[in-house]
């Protein structure tokens, strides 16, 4: 088996009531890990037998595609998470955030409607473009910036019902306002600054 499910950093109970114990436990361990089974699965014989994750996001499509751009899309959801996080972004990131958006308060307010109003199961993002600027977008299913090629993922919010049904049944909204009180704003700025994943 090629790809692995990463460890969670934190306790399954750590990210209550934001994010409940039951919803980690199958969001992670059975969603998530499906996906990585998928993936093993069908790049065998392929092209992509040895290719790194971000390769075969870039570089795929159809049901590779589908479980490879779900691979790095939990990857990066599960690892954006703190149970007590800093409520707010600073320095260079922030900077960032204040010339694209206005304010931090406007920016959450327009990456929130983002994630309610996508229809269907997909991510919204917040990603870094080459000339180091910020952007949003809304991707469906397994879409996100290194397929669409528009730039460097800082996080994601998951808004497939599975990640947050057990929690709030059909209210996507308080799940997004909820989403905020565990994002690792350390995290996000660590890719802001190193340029990286
Ligand atoms: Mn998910």
């Amino acid at each position: 088996m090629r790809f692995e499910l990463p460890k969670l950093e934190y306790a399954v109970e750590a990210l209550a009531p934001a994010i409940g114990k039951e919803t980690l436990e199958f969001h992670h361990g059975k969603h998530f890990l499906t996906y990585v089974n998928n993936l093993n699965g069908l790049i065998e014989g392929t092209k992509f037998e040895s290719a790194d994750l971000e390769t075969i996001v870039r570089e795929s499509d159809g049901a590779i595609f589908n479980n490879a751009g779900q691979v790095l899309n939990h990857d990066i959801y599960f690892k954006s998470f703190s149970p007590s996080p800093k409520s707010e972004p600073s320095g260079k990131l922030l900077e960032a955030i204040r010339k694209r958006f206005g304010s931090f308060g406007e920016f959450k307010e327009e990456f929130g409607k983002a994630a309610i109003s996508l229809f269907g199961s997909g991510w919204a993002w917040l990603y870094k473009k080459d000339d180091g600027s910020l952007e949003l977008s809304r991707e469906p299913n397994a879409g996100n910036p290194v397929h669409s090629r528009t730039g460097l993922p800082l996080f994601c919010c998951d808004v497939w019902e599975h990640s947050y049904y057990l929690d709030y049944q059909n209210r996507r909204a308080d799940y997004v306002q909820n989403f905020w009180k565990v994002l690792d704003w350390e995290k996000v700025e660590e890719r802001f600054i190193n340029n990286k994943l």
